[in-house]
């Protein structure tokens, strides 16, 4: 929210008596704003794990890397309650029809990420039976590469996601305001 950002908080000494704390009860931004710094911070992920990539997924949500610091820490496993789409994994032509209707079932807004390079691009299963990426089938949003990706690169897609969200335009209202 950069409104808030801009704010300057005075250094208030030790012992200042309360009365004299300098406090605001308002500020103003824009609605896109705001929402969009809300939903940054209240990610909701799915987790689509079908292989090795597990494990780091598992790595990424422990308390070592803690992603509860992005609001990004609760996985729910039904898409109803769920606006991040995390494929971690290889997807097969045979899986392929169930993470798509997984994806239709989300409510909007979702958003989508590709968790290593099997997701990303097929990684080095380059044959038949691998889809060749997963934005073949489903919007993607942001690209994790690595086999598997470090947890660090993981946050930085994570980040990288909420740098999108905040930006967007978020229609709340039908009609909107
Ligand atoms: S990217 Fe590597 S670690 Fe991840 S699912 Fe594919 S083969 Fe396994």
């Amino acid at each position: 929210m950069s409104t808030a950002a801009k704010t300057t908080i005075p250094i208030v000494p030790a012992g200042t008596p309360v009365a004299k704390v300098p406090t605001f009860d308002v500020f103003t931004t824009k609605k896109d704003e705001i929402v969009g710094w809300a939903r940054k911070f209240s990610i909701f992920p799915y987790p689509f794990v079908t292989a090795c990539c597990g494990m780091e997924f598992m790595s990424v949500s422990s308390t070592l890397y803690d992603t509860d610091r992005f609001g990004a820490a609760l996985p729910r496993f039904t898409p109803r309650q769920s606006d991040l789409m995390m494929v971690v994994g290889t997807i097969t032509h045979k899986q392929a029809p169930v993470l798509q209707r997984i994806w239709e079932q989300m409510c909007e807004p979702k958003w989508a990420m590709a968790f290593g390079v099997c997701a990303t691009s097929g990684g080095f299963y380059d044959n038949y039976a691998v889809v060749q990426g997963i934005d073949k089938i489903i919007p993607v949003d942001v690209y994790i590469p690595g086999c598997p990706p470090r947890p660090e690169m993981v946050i930085d897609g994570i980040m990288q996601l909420q740098d999108k969200i905040a930006k967007q335009h978020h229609v709340i209202l039908k009609g909107d305001f």
